[in-house]
């Protein structure tokens, strides 16, 4: 069984990211500069843009960190956005989710140029990539990619069952691993919270990718043996050994499924920080060539 280590992987892009922004630095460019806009006190939201600000300090982007409360009202988000939209000392910035329940997210994502739009969440990027057309990626889906590319996992040819039907999860990775490419050329069933006989489908697939966010919703009698497994969950549960009380776990059930699993991500340091690095990336590309 081989342990698809996405932390290591990420350091490695991140390694690669910083050499390219030194290159340029000697070439007179200035730094990349990403900004995030976060709502409210959620601490896995902060969480997880303390990560992505953390990570552009060790690649030498520039950063900026744009807090609002969470009684923001939508109209002074939407000011702060169309601010970022004109700054053109920014190349690139995203709207940390989930916004809260008074604000209408997909207002907002539409508000985001999409030259900009580096967590590749706007109309237009979504378009592009389903046409095949150039233009930012959702970050985790590619770096899933990533990943297939840097195991080598062959994928051409290959039945990849994709649980989860989300905008910025499943249904992009669904249309990456279908796509005519390397790697790509994946025959790709999608399955959702009405998919019947899931099991029956799951135990096909030679590429499992987990994007449900249920705790353990994926067990070993649901895996071919051999099969390619990707964690894409993030769930915190109890875990009364722990200082916190908690811990974070995938959607896969680690240890059943790494029984049968040909290889298999872990959660944490798996797909998380590769989402990560590929935001890098998608900044370093603002930079370099605006969509
Ligand atoms: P979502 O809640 O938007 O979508 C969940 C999907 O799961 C839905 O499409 C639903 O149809 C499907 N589903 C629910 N119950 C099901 C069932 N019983 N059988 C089959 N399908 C079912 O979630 P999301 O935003 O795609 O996130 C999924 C998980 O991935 C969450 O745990 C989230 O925290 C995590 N996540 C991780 C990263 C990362 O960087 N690793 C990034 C984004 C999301």
């Amino acid at each position: 069984m081989i342990l698809i280590d996405g932390k290591s992987t990420s350091l490695q892009i991140q390694e690669e990211i910083k050499a390219r922004v030194e290159l340029r630095a000697g070439d007179g460019h200035k730094k990349p500069h990403l900004a995030a806009i976060i709502v409210g006190d959620n601490p896995a939201s902060r969480a997880y843009v303390g990560h992505k600000i953390k990570a552009c300090e060790r690649v030498g982007f520039e950063s900026t960190l744009v807090e609002l409360s969470e009684s923001v009202q939508e109209e002074q988000l939407l000011m702060e956005v169309e601010a970022l939209n004109n700054d053109e000392s920014i190349d690139g910035f995203i709207v940390q989710l989930p916004l809260p329940d008074h604000i209408d997210d997909q207002k907002v994502l539409e508000a985001v140029r999409p030259d900009k739009d580096v967590d590749g969440f706007h109309p237009v990027n979504a378009g592009n990539l389903s046409l095949g057309l150039p233009g930012f990626q959702p970050a985790t889906p590619s770096g899933i990619i990533e990943l297939l590319k840097r195991y080598e996992i062959e994928t051409s040819g290959k039945h990849a069952v994709v649980i989860g039907r989300s905008a910025i999860v499943g249904t992009p990775m669904t249309l990456l691993l279908s796509r005519n490419a390397n790697p790509g050329n994946c025959t790709v069933t999608l399955c959702h919270s009405r998919t019947q006989n899931l099991e029956e489908i799951t135990r096909t697939a030679d590429i499992l990718i987990a994007a449900i966010g249920r705790p353990h919703f994926v067990t070993k009698s649901m895996i071919k043996p051999g099969a390619v497994i990707i964690d894409v969950g993030i769930n915190r549960i109890p875990d009364p050994s722990r200082k916190s009380g908690s811990r974070l776990t995938g959607d896969v059930d680690f240890e059943g499924a790494s029984e049968v699993a040909g290889s298999i991500t872990p959660v944490p340091g798996g797909v998380g920080p590769m989402t990560i690095a590929m935001l890098l990336r998608n900044t370093l590309e603002a930079t370099e060539r605006p969509v």
